[in-house]
């Protein structure tokens, strides 16, 4: 046995008879927390979901202080302004897949609030909240609706939407985190997902600097049919399966040179981006995969 793993090596395969998955290791990766200390991937040879070693119960030590990329604490001024264009653009192509206009919408997993923030902005009629670890509201989401993913209970089926971008891969047990995620739903409302995609060309072409692997807090990492299948599972039916271009190259730049959210990489980015976007087209490997699901 080469790891054990207490939700990983239970779970059934998204292919094949519902025996668990099948294994193999892909080596070690940077603790990019500096808490961890060695962190690896094993990844199941038939399903193509990969796991993050060694298992964390409960991952929330991990963004105590706000610390990471995902709250993105340095953004200001222009950065900042660059920033809420590309949100807004995200907000304008959501609501298009969505096809209808959200009432109550819940960002579930808002981290730094600012695309929530942006949301908001562009549904006036509508009330958007965000859900994030921590107690009090990002600076983002001041004077706004927010509340702690503690408190998740008290909010059941309130939703008519429920979006949650680069959640998943949080958790260890993400099937049992997207319970929770629908819970909070209304029946007939809409939920959608956002993952880094595994299989996307830049895993094959970057390996292990692509900017998604983020151990230790990317825990799960998901394949197509892997996340089809976590969605399936929670009962939710699929209406649309997405390919979504993350632009990442600026901060994959950034990190690589040590310097996150400074304004040369993010600018970078913006120009490297059509080459990103052009890339996962023609190979057919996003970097990221949207479902947008209906609970039932
Ligand atoms: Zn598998």
């Amino acid at each position: 046995m080469i790891h054990r793993h207490p939700v990983a090596d239970v779970r059934p395969c998204a292919v094949g008879d519902g025996a668990p998955c099948d294994f193999a290791p892909l080596g070690r990766f940077t603790d990019k927390s500096g808490k961890v200390g060695e962190v690896s991937v094993v990844r199941c040879k038939r399903c193509g979901i990969g796991v993050s070693m060694p298992p964390l119960a409960d991952v929330a030590f991990l963004y105590e202080g706000r610390e990471s990329q995902d709250f993105q604490p340095d953004a200001r001024g222009l950065a900042h302004g660059i920033k809420d264009i590309a949100f807004r653009r995200q907000a304008r192509t959501l609501l298009r897949q969505l096809g209808a206009v959200p009432r109550q919408v819940l960002d579930f997993g808002c981290g730094s609030g600012q695309f929530t923030r942006c949301l908001g902005e562009m549904l006036p009629g509508s009330t958007v909240t965000g859900a994030d670890f921590h107690d009090a509201p990002p600076a983002e989401l001041a004077g706004r609706r927010y509340f702690p993913i503690g408190e998740a209970r008290d909010h059941a089926g309130e939703f008519d939407l429920v979006s949650a971008f680069h959640v998943l891969e949080h958790d260890d047990d993400p099937q049992a985190l997207l319970g929770r995620i629908a819970a909070l739903a209304e029946r007939g409302g809409t939920i959608v997902l956002e993952a880094p995609n595994i299989d996307c060309i830049w895993t094959r072409l970057l390996g292990k600097a692509w900017d998604a692997w983020y151990l230790p807090f990317h825990r799960t990492h998901f394949s197509r049919p892997a996340l089809r299948a976590l969605v399936e599972r929670a009962g939710l039916t699929i209406e649309r399966d997405l390919d979504i271009c993350v632009p990442t190259m600026g901060r994959s730049l950034a990190n690589a040179f040590g310097r996150p959210n400074s304004l040369p990489f993010l600018l970078a980015g913006i120009v490297l981006h059509p080459l990103q976007w052009l890339g996962e087209r023609l190979s057919g490997r996003p970097s990221a995969i949207r479902i947008i699901a209906r609970k039932n």
